[in-house]
């Protein structure tokens, strides 16, 4: 064995700990860039169409040579930073928006330098107490009662996937069983439901899709049919999964009453909440989700609702003994860590063992900026849209909506002649070639209608009335060239 062999691996090995003043450059390098990509944002487009394949990363493989830190960002600046949507600027209207908040960033910077192991009480009992006071804190928000737990996850899929596979164990759902239980829904469901079933493993299930009312919120009495009928028909009904505003529409369900329904027939209920559970912090929107804390499971989406940047979504269960069972495994080389007494630890209410210590990028921003300033947010969000309906609803030969339950508006316009789906796809292509704003479309009832979704905490008047003021451009440009060719 040859120390030469040691000592010579060490020194190129120790290129990955830069020096004080190595490191000072790196971060120059990504806070220069950075901080130009905040304050050129406003001038900038918020979607640029993305070329097909992008050249520059893929000719830029892997390799064994090491480049510069300024050519890297410049590679990023340049094939990721300008391209597609910019989830972070208050002109991102489609979809359900993003943000990404700066406190929130500088919260993942300090926990990947520190990089403080938060699966485990044992290892770092303060980190999952950060986490734990989190999951506490939202479970009071919802209406939970003392025995709510819950577990911060990568996002609401995964977190939709963590509360169906709690309520499979719960209600001791499993091969033998799985094709008489029965799942309720409506047509309006986020497909990650769809696949949270096929992952856990109960897509053999029975699925029955519940009809909407004028408003896109599941009947109640459908509901109750369908249950009687399966049962008639000797079938289990399993759970029934409300939303809490629709990614479509932002409807809201009827919580209190599908929670009626649940409790009577000894339903699991999940509420999906990933896009308005957030809501629940202003006292004007609360009423509107009452039933939300009757659920047995219920997802939220700080990524979305509190502003945080992508990576953040929470799953809470009524009685956290159930997460316990559907996830509590032990292992000889983990006998140190079993001790839960303290605390629940993330990895007993998780498929996750090592993860990112992500408590504190909600911790963070929610302690330096105080729960007002998130309120006053989600209220202006609220009122944005409320003012977009109004606005909009008052420009001739725009058909709107329902009028938003949350921050979702969606319309279209009816031209005099022609096709109305033909001309609203021609007004989306329009505002994305232009671009200062993005919003989305969708389909609803065979009509292709254009959104807009408020929730970046970003977004403020000026850009409402940008993006009234380039809707009634584009129709009159589109109204014109129709003339012109007919
Ligand atoms: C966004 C969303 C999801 C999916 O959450 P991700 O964070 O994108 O994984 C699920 N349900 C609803 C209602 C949503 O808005």
């Amino acid at each position: 064995m040859s120390l030469e062999r040691i000592k010579q691996l060490e020194k190129i090995s120790k290129q990955l700990e830069p020096t004080a003043d190595e490191r000072e450059l790196i971060r120059r390098a990504v806070i220069q860039h950075t901080e130009s990509f905040l304050e050129e944002m406003d001038s900038k487009k918020t979607y640029a169409e993305t070329p097909e394949s992008n050249p520059t990363i893929i000719e830029n493989p892997i390799s064994e040579e090491a480049i510069s830190i300024d050519s890297a960002v410049n590679l990023i600046a340049n094939s990721v930073d300008k391209d597609g949507i910019n989830p972070a600027s208050g002109k991102h209207l489609g979809y359900i928006p993003g943000g990404g908040l700066y406190s929130s960033s500088l919260a993942d910077y300090w926990v990947d330098i520190t990089n403080r192991y938060a699966g485990v009480f044992f290892a770092n009992p303060g980190a999952v107490q950060v986490e734990n006071v989190l999951i506490r804190w939202m479970t009071e928000l919802m209406g939970y009662p003392q025995q709510a737990f819950g577990n911060l996850t990568s996002g609401g899929s995964i977190a939709n996937l963590t509360a169906i596979v709690t309520a499979r164990d719960a209600k001791g759902l499993n091969s033998s069983n799985i094709r008489k239980a029965v799942i309720y829904l409506s047509g309006h469901v986020h497909h990650c439901l769809h696949k949270a079933f096929k992952i856990a493993g109960v897509a053999e299930a029975q699925v029955r899709q519940i009809t909407l009312d004028g408003r896109f919120r599941m009947k109640a009495d459908d509901l109750q049919e369908q249950i009687a009928a399966d049962i008639d028909n000797g079938l289990q009904p399993w759970m029934v999964v409300a939303s809490a505003g629709t990614t479509d529409v932002g409807a809201i369900d009827p919580l209190d009453e599908i929670a009626n329904i649940a409790e009577e027939n000894g339903l699991w209920y999940h509420v999906d909440a990933a896009y308005g559970g957030c809501f629940m912090l202003c006292e004007e929107i609360k009423p509107q989700l009452k039933g939300i804390e009757r659920s047995d499971s219920v997802v939220i989406d700080p990524h979305k609702g509190f502003f945080i940047p992508y990576g953040l979504g929470v799953v809470l269960v009524r009685n956290g003994e159930d997460m316990k069972k559907a996830f509590t495994q032990s292992a000889n080389y983990m006998q140190d860590a079993l001790d839960d007494d303290i605390e629940i630890s993330p990895a007993d209410v998780s498929p996750e063992l090592t993860k990112h210590f992500r408590g504190l990028r909600l911790w963070l921003p929610l302690k330096i900026h105080g729960l007002s300033a998130f309120r006053a947010a989600l209220q202006e969000k609220i009122l944005l849209a409320r003012y977009f309906y109004d606005q909009l609803n008052k420009v001739e030969g725009f058909e709107m909506g329902p009028y938003p339950e949350l921050s979702v508006v969606f319309f279209r316009y009816i031209p005099d002649s022609g096709d109305a789906n033909e001309f609203n796809k021609k007004l989306m292509t329009e505002i994305h070639k232009d671009g200062r704003v993005f919003l989305s479309s969708t389909v609803v009832d065979d009509k292709f209608v254009i959104r807009v979704a408020v929730l970046v905490f970003r977004t403020h008047l000026a850009t409402i009335d940008l993006t009234l003021e380039i809707l009634r451009e584009k129709v009159q440009q589109l109204l014109q060239s129709q003339h012109t060719t007919v």
